[in-house]
C-alpha cells in the first residue's frame, strides 16, 4: 500500500518532515491530489476540495472514470477518463504538464483547471501520481476576450477597403491585409518581411522619406506614391501614415492605410491639362480673354491685354470690368446680363474699352455665363476683340442711328429724371410695367415715395459720395402701386450746367428680383460647398442590427470633427445628410440581410458641412453564422468629387471659350486632322462641326498656301506660337476665297511630348477690303480712276531705282489737253468731266500692260513708259496718242474735236523723277507754244 502524507502525519515533527504536514499542504493555494496506482484519489488538501466544490470525502477514492467529474476540454468537448493527468503519468511514468480542463462547479460558473501531473517515486519505487492544479478561470476569460477584441480587430483590417499595412520604424513589412491582393497582386505573405521602400517607384522615394523625417508622432500624413505591382506596372497609391510607439515592445513603428488613387491622379492630371490648356488657347488667341467673378470683378485676363490697351494684367485684375469701359457702353453691358440671366444666347456687343492712356478704343465682345451644378451663375468669360479702326468710320456715318439702339435696348429701364432738388420731373412709361404707376403719378414726388425706408440710406449715402457723375445703388426696394416692394438696381447719372452746377441726374431703375432670389439661394448652398481639404485616412466603424455605431476608429475626428466616444451609440444614420439617409438606410438593410454593399453618401460634421464618403459595409456574423451586426468602412471621398466637378469647370470653360470667342478656334491633330472646331470657325468657312472633324486643314486651304501651312506646323512643332505674318487664302464651302489670319501654338501631354495644335483663325476679309479701299482712295484718282500725283511720283521713284540696276531707261511723257476751259465754257463741268473721262479711257488703251497712266492735275496726264532704250520708242507712243485723238468725243451727248499736247522726256541715270517729270513739262510747254496737237521731245535749249 502506498503511504500517503496522512500516514506518516504526527510523529517526527522536524524541518524535513515539515513538507509531508497537513498543514503545510492545506496552505497551498494551488490544489494538490494524491492517485495510488489504481488511479484512485487516496489524498487531497484543502485547496483541492475548494477549487472542484466538493469535500474531501466526496474525492476520496474517486477514479478518473468516476462520472461525477463532468470534465470538458479546452474546446468544450468531453474529456475521457484515460486522458487524465494521473492516469496519463500511470501509463507513461513521466511528468504530463500544463492540461487545460474545464469542470462543472455547483452553484457558480464552469471553472478552468491547470493540471500538471508527476509520479510518486518512494524509496526509488513508484508508489503513484501527485498532482497539482490552479485556477485559470480569469485568465481563459481574459485569454477569451483578447482573442475577441483580436477577431475585431482582424475583421476591420480585413474589411477595411484600405489595405492596412503595419510596419516597423524602418519600413519592413509585418503585417498587412489581405486587400492588398486586390490593389497591387502580391498577396500579404509576399510583401512580409520586405522593406516597402523596395515597392515604391523611384520617383517617389523623395514623398516617403520626407515624411519619415518630418512627420510627427501619431498626426496622420498623407502622400502620393506609385507602388509597383505584382505584374511590374506602378498603380498611384494614397498613403496615410502614422508613427506610434507599440506600448509593450516600447518600439516605434509605422501604421498605414494604402488606397487606390490612380483615378484621382489621373482625374488631377486631366485638370492641370485642361487648365494648361485653357491658358494656352486664352493666351495665344490674338483678342482679349477675361474671367470675372460672377460680380463683374476680373479674375483673369489674358497678357494680350497689354498690347491691345496698353494695361499690365496686374492693373486689372480686382478691378470691376465696368471700369473699363466707356460709360455709354455700360447699359448695353448691363443689357447683355440681363439677356444672359434669363437665359438669352449672347450676343456680340461693342463697346469702347478704356485704355492706359486714357483713350477707348472700339472692342467687340462676347460674354459667356459658367453656372455651378445648382444653375447659379459663378463667374463670366468675356473675350474681345479689337474692331477699333473698322467701327470708328462704321460709327460716324450710323451714330445717329446707334442712338436710337441703345434707347430700345434700355426700354427695360425705368429711366427717372430728378431735379437737383430730388423732386421727379420725368418718368419714362415703362414704370407702369415696373412699379404700376404711370409716369404722371411719379412727376412731382420724391425717392421717399417709393423707396423702402430700410434703404433710404444707401441712397442717401450714395448721393453724398458721387465718386464720378455716374454712381448706383445695386439692391434696393421700390414700392409699386399695391404696396408690393420690387428689388431694383439704380444708376444714377449727374447732369451738369455749363457752369458745372448739378442741374438734374437721370436715373435708370431695374428690375432685379430675379438676381436676388437667386443671389440668397447661392449664398445658402455656399456653405454646403465649402472645401475641406484634409486628406484623412478611412473610418471604419462597428454598427450593431439597429445601425447603431459600437465601435469605431478614432479617425472620424478627422472626417467629421466628433471624437469616438461622442459618435459611439449612435445611429449612424444621425451623421448622414438627410438626402442621403434612404440610401444608407438600404445599404444597412442589405448588408443585414447578408449582402455587402457599396455607396456614396454625405456625411454632417460638427459645424453643419457635409462631406462626401465613399462607405463600404460588410456583414458581420457570429460563431453559429448568424448576422450580429456590419463592418462599414468610410473613405473620404470628398477631393475626389471636387477634383471632378473642377475638371468639368475647367473643360466647360475651355469649351466656354472655344464657343463664344468671336474667332475661329480649333484643335488640331499633327496629322493636321480637326480635333475640335468652334461655330465661329464653321461660320467663317461654311462647313458644319461634322465635316470639319472629317476633314485636315490643307481641305480648307486655298492650295496655294498649303506650303506655308505645313512649315507652319512644323515650326509650332518647335514649342513657338506661330503667327502667319501674312493673312492667308482659305477655302469657303461655296468656292470663294477669305483672307484669314491664322496663328497655331503646340499643345503637351504629360510627358511633355506634342499631342496636338491650337490654332486661332481670324477672317480679316472685310478689313482687307476696307484697307484695299483705302488705299485705292488714296492713289487714285476719283473721277477718272487713273493713278493719282503722288502714287505716280512713288512709282515713278521706284521706276528709277529698278532703272539703275537693269540699265533700262524710263520714258515720260507729260499730257495736257489743249482749249480744255473751252469746252468747259461751252458745254459746262458736266461734260468737261465726261470729256477727261474719256481722254483718261483712251491714254489708257494705247501703250503696254505696265505703262503706268496718271491724272496729275485738272487737264494734265502723265504716262510712265517702262523699260525703254531709246527716246524714239517714247516718241512713237506720243505718236499714237495724237493718233487716237483724230477721232471726235462723245460725251454726254455732245460730239466735239480733243486734241492733246505731248512733252517727252526720258530718265537719265542719276536724276530724280522729279527732274524728269519737269523736264517732259518744259517740253509740253514747248509743245504748247508750237500750236499745240503735236508732240516734243525735251532738249537742252528748253532749260
Ligand atoms: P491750253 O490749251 O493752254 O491747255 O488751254 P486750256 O483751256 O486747256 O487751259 P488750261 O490747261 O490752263 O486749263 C485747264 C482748265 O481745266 C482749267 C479748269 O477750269 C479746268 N478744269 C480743271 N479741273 C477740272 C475738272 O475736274 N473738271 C472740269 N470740267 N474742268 C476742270
Ligand atoms: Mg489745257
Amino acid at each position: 500500500m502506498p503511504t500517503g502524507p496522512q500516514a506518516n502525519g504526527g510523529t517526527n515533527r522536524d524541518v524535513t518532515n515539515v513538507f509531508e504536514s497537513r498543514a503545510f499542504l492545506d496552505s497551498f493555494a494551488e490544489g494538490l491530489i494524491i492517485h495510488d496506482l489504481e488511479g484512485r484519489i487516496i489524498d487531497a488538501n484543502s485547496a483541492a476540495t475548494t477549487l472542484l466544490g466538493v469535500t474531501r470525502d466526496q474525492l476520496l477514492a474517486r477514479t478518473p472514470f468516476d462520472s461525477r467529474w463532468n470534465a470538458v476540454k479546452e474546446d468544450g468537448s468531453y474529456f475521457p477518463g484515460d486522458e487524465y493527468p494521473a492516469m496519463v503519468v500511470l501509463r507513461t511514468r513521466q511528468p504530463c504538464i500544463d492540461v487545460i480542463m474545464g469542470v462543472d462547479v455547483p452553484d457558480a460558473p464552469r471553472r478552468w483547471i491547470t493540471i500538471s501531473a508527476h509520479p510518486l517515486v518512494i524509496d526509488e519505487g513508484f508508489e503513484g501520481v501527485s498532482s497539482i492544479f490552479a485556477d485559470v478561470t480569469g485568465a481563459i476569460a481574459l485569454q477569451d476576450t483578447l482573442r475577441e477584441t483580436d477577431d475585431l480587430l482582424r475583421i476591420v483590417a480585413q474589411n477595411a477597403a484600405d489595405v492596412v499595412v503595419l510596419a516597423s520604424k524602418d519600413a519592413v513589412a509585418e503585417w498587412i491585409s489581405d486587400s492588398v491582393t486586390e490593389l497591387l497582386g502580391w498577396t500579404p505573405e509576399e510583401l512580409v518581411g520586405q522593406r516597402i521602400d523596395t515597392f515604391v517607384h523611384p520617383d517617389d522615394l523623395g514623398e516617403v522619406v520626407n515624411f519619415r523625417a518630418d512627420s510627427p508622432k501619431s498626426l496622420t500624413a498623407t502622400f502620393f506614391v506609385r507602388l509597383r505591382q505584382k505584374d511590374k506596372n506602378y498603380r498611384w497609391t494614397a498613403i496615410s501614415s502614422r508613427r506610434f510607439t507599440d506600448h509593450i515592445t516600447h518600439a516605434s513603428r509605422i501604421v498605414s492605410s494604402w488606397h487606390d488613387a490612380q483615378d484621382l491622379v489621373a482625374t488631377r492630371k486631366q485638370l492641370e491639362a485642361s487648365e494648361a490648356r485653357f491658358r494656352f488657347l486664352a493666351e495665344n488667341a490674338s483678342d482679349i480673354m477675361v474671367e470675372t467673378d460672377a460680380n463683374f470683378i476680373v479674375t483673369w485676363i489674358s497678357p494680350s491685354v497689354s498690347e491691345l490697351l496698353g494695361w499690365k494684367p496686374e492693373a486689372i485684375l480686382q478691378r470691376t470690368l465696368a471700369e473699363f469701359i466707356m460709360h455709354d457702353d455700360l447699359p448695353a453691358v448691363h443689357y447683355e446680363r440681363a439677356s444672359l440671366e434669363a437665359g438669352i444666347k449672347s450676343n456680340n456687343i461693342k463697346i469702347r474699352c478704356l485704355t492706359e492712356s486714357g483713350s477707348y478704343r472700339w472692342m467687340v465682345g462676347r460674354v459667356r455665363q459658367m453656372r455651378d451644378d445648382k444653375g447659379i451663375v459663378t463667374s463670366y468669360v468675356v473675350s474681345l476683340r479689337d474692331i477699333h479702326v473698322e467701327e470708328s468710320i462704321r460709327r460716324e456715318l450710323e451714330s445717329s442711328e446707334e442712338h436710337y439702339r441703345l434707347l430700345a435696348e434700355n426700354g427695360a429701364d425705368v429711366i427717372i429724371l430728378v431735379g437737383a432738388d430730388n423732386i421727379y420731373r420725368w418718368a419714362s412709361p415703362s414704370s407702369i410695367d415696373l412699379l404700376g404707376v404711370s409716369p404722371n403719378e411719379i412727376v412731382g414726388k420724391g425717392p421717399t415715395d417709393f423707396v423702402h425706408p430700410d434703404d433710404m440710406e444707401l441712397i442717401a449715402y450714395s448721393l453724398a459720395h458721387p465718386t464720378k457723375d455716374v454712381y448706383g445703388v445695386d439692391k434696393i426696394r421700390y414700392r409699386q402701386s399695391n404696396g408690393d416692394y420690387v428689388w431694383v438696381s439704380a444708376r444714377a447719372r449727374n447732369v451738369r450746367g455749363d457752369d458745372g452746377q448739378l442741374t438734374a441726374r437721370v436715373v435708370a431703375l431695374r428690375d432685379i428680383s430675379a438676381q436676388v432670389l437667386a443671389e440668397a439661394a447661392h449664398s445658402a448652398s455656399e456653405s454646403r460647398l465649402r472645401v475641406v481639404l484634409d486628406n484623412q485616412s478611412d473610418v471604419t466603424a462597428m454598427l450593431n442590427l439597429d445601425g447603431f455605431i459600437e465601435w469605431i476608429t478614432p479617425s472620424v475626428l478627422g472626417l467629421i470633427g466628433w471624437r469616438a466616444d461622442e459618435v459611439i451609440g449612435h445611429r449612424i444614420t444621425e451623421f448622414v445628410d438627410v438626402a442621403d439617409i434612404p440610401g444608407m438606410t438600404i445599404v444597412i438593410g442589405n448588408v443585414i440581410a447578408g449582402h455587402p454593399a457599396e455607396h456614396e453618401a454625405r456625411l454632417r460634421t460638427i459645424t453643419g458641412d457635409e462631406r462626401w464618403v465613399a462607405t463600404r459595409a460588410v456583414p458581420l456574423f457570429d460563431r453559429n453564422g448568424e448576422t450580429t451586426g456590419s463592418i462599414i468602412n468610410v473613405r473620404d471621398v470628398n477631393t475626389e468629387h471636387l477634383v471632378r466637378a473642377r475638371l468639368a469647370e475647367s473643360e466647360e470653360r475651355f469649351r466656354l471659350a472655344m464657343v463664344s470667342a468671336p474667332i475661329g478656334m480649333a484643335v488640331i491633330g499633327l496629322d493636321r486632322h480637326f480635333l475640335e472646331v468652334n461655330l465661329a470657325l464653321c461660320h467663317m468657312v461654311g462647313r458644319d462641326e461634322k465635316w470639319m472633324l472629317q476633314h485636315r486643314v490643307p481641305d480648307i486651304l486655298d492650295p496655294a498656301e498649303d506650303p506655308l501651312d505645313v512649315h507652319m506646323h512644323a515650326e509650332a512643332l518647335s514649342g513657338h506660337v506661330i503667327r502667319s505674318g501674312r493673312e492667308k487664302r482659305f477655302l469657303r464651302a461655296d468656292g470663294t476665297l477669305i483672307w484669314v489670319d491664322h496663328a497655331i501654338s503646340l499643345l503637351r501631354d504629360d510627358a511633355g511630348l506634342p499631342q496636338s495644335f491650337v490654332s486661332t483663325f481670324v477672317d480679316v476679309t472685310d478689313a482687307r477690303a476696307t484697307q484695299e479701299k483705302l488705299r485705292y482712295q488714296a492713289t487714285h484718282d476719283t473721277l477718272t480712276h487713273l493713278v493719282n500725283r503722288r502714287d505716280l511720283y512713288n512709282r515713278a521713284k521706284h521706276l528709277q531705282t529698278h532703272l539703275a540696276r537693269t540699265g533700262d531707261r524710263v520714258g515720260v511723257l507729260y499730257i495736257d489737253i489743249d482749249g480744255f476751259k473751252t469746252i468747259n465754257d461751252t458745254f459746262g463741268h458736266f461734260v468737261g468731266d465726261a470729256t477727261l473721262k474719256v481722254v483718261a479711257e483712251r491714254l489708257a488703251a494705247v501703250g503696254r500692260i505696265d505703262d503706268v497712266v496718271s491724272r496729275v492735275g485738272g487737264d494734265e496726264f502723265v504716262i510712265l513708259l517702262p523699260a525703254l532704250h531709246r527716246i524714239d520708242d517714247a516718241s512713237s507712243v506720243a505718236q499714237k496718242i495724237l493718233k487716237s485723238f483724230a477721232e471726235p468725243i462723245n460725251a454726254e451727248g455732245s460730239t466735239f474735236d480733243v486734241g492733246v499736247s505731248i512733252g517727252v522726256a526720258l530718265a537719265e541715270l542719276g536724276e530724280t523723277a522729279d527732274d524728269t517729270l519737269r523736264r517732259a513739262d518744259a517740253a509740253l510747254y514747248q509743245a504748247k507754244l508750237r500750236g499745240r496737237g503735236q508732240s516734243v521731245v525735251w532738249d537742252v535749249d528748253f532749260n
